[in-house]
């Protein structure tokens, strides 16, 4: 079992990742600021992995870009890194772009520095289908042109290059960039889940906020996409489907030569807009009112992973179907409806 040190640990997919990490008997140490996240979801991480896995998790508040934070949590013996703490709006990022690069960017290099410091070489990094902007080809496989159309997008693209530059710099070092297509849904327990600032941004959070009625009705961004009924097509991949491709990406990593690999961690399967919405109904029982309206500059009409190639190197792949992202995702949205504060 190894010694993982797993940036944004406290986030979303940090939370879920950690507790199947804990549960796999590895030991962990998270590095989060909370900046987009509570403490409480580390908690909870703890009592649902039971006593025994709980006392293998340490938690140390702290920045990615500070070199004693990194120190402190990195210490000796890591054997590797999941590095998912960063900023991940694409509205903000065209807003900030400096804090994208700044947090995202160098934070990352900051975080490397410091794993050549204390000599681990191994890395898995959250990337993002954003980076394949609008696809050419659909399903998109890796090899599909990084082309990204927003700052968020070309934070996320100059770290994978960041990462091969490195790799070919010197021997040992083993490297997983994963793209993330739509992370959703919710540990079963509804215990854990997606607990966004604000108003959300994403489609799947909105629509929960609708359900539970912090929300009056979802606007469908474009009713008049090319796809079979008008509304945006997207591959919606279960959280807990993806925290399992972690624990996947970390064992391989591990246990084979160095290699650097990039990766599409989705379903390959494409739902719509108005499908989401049917889902989410039957899932809760509750109304989800909705209005057509223009569509969102920048949006894709359809982007759907090709994801043989992590079938075929990380032997993983979803196990669940949208009918669960839904209904785990209401256990949470309904068991605590203003998120973590509830
Ligand atoms: P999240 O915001 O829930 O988690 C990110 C975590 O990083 C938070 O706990 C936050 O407090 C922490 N953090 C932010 N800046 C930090 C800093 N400077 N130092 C230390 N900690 C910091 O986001 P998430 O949805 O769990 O996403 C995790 C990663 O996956 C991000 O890198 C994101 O870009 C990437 N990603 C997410 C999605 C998605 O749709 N959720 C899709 C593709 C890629
Ligand atoms: N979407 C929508 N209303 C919303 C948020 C999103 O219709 O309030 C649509 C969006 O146009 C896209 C899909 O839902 O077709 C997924 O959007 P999301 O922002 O969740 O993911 P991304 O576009 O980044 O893949």
């Amino acid at each position: 079992m190894a010694q993982l040190l797993i940036t944004g640990g406290a986030g979303f997919i940090g939370s879920h990742t950690a507790l199947v990490l804990l549960e796999a008997g590895h030991s962990l140490v998270v590095l989060d600021n909370f900046q987009n996240s509570s403490p409480e979801s580390l908690r909870r991480v703890q009592e649902l992995a039971g006593p025994e896995a709980a006392a293998k998790l340490r938690v140390v508040e702290g920045d990615i870009r500070s070199a004693a934070d990194l120190e402190e949590a990195l210490g000796s013996s890591t054997d590797a890194v999941v590095h998912f703490a960063g900023l991940k709006a694409v509205g903000e990022s065209v807003a900030k772009p400096l804090a994208y690069w700044d947090v995202n960017v160098c934070g990352s290099r900051q975080l490397l520095a410091a794993m050549q410091r204390a000599g681990c070489r191994t890395l898995v990094f959250s990337s993002s289908a954003t980076l394949y902007g609008i696809p050419d080809v659909v399903p998109i496989p890796e090899s599909a042109p990084v082309q990204p159309i927003n700052p968020y997008g070309h934070s996320k693209a100059a770290v994978e290059r960041m990462l091969s530059d490195l790799a070919a710099s010197e021997p040992g070092w083993r490297i997983a960039c994963l793209r993330y297509f739509n992370p959703v849904g919710a540990h079963p327990s509804g215990r854990l889940g997606e607990d966004p600032n604000g108003i959300p941004n994403n489609l799947f959070p909105f629509v929960s906020q609708v359900a539970v009625g912090r929300r009056n009705r979802l606007s469908v961004f474009g009713g008049d996409w090319p796809t079979p009924d008008g509304s945006g097509v997207r591959d919606y991949i279960h959280v807990m489907d993806l925290a399992e491709g972690h624990r996947a990406a970390v064992d391989v990593l591990l246990a084979e030569d160095p290699q650097l690999l990039t990766l599409n961690l989705g379903s390959g399967q494409g739902h719509s807009v108005l499908e989401v919405v049917a889902a989410f109904e039957a899932a809760s029982g509750q109304a989800v009112p909705y209005e057509v309206v223009a569509r969102r500059p920048g949006d894709a009409a359809t982007t759907v992973a090709d994801p043989s190639l992590a079938a075929e190197l990380l032997r993983w792949r979803t196990q669940r179907g949208l009918s669960q992202m839904c209904r785990d995702g209401w256990a949470w949205q309904s068991a605590n409806p203003q998120g973590y504060a509830s």
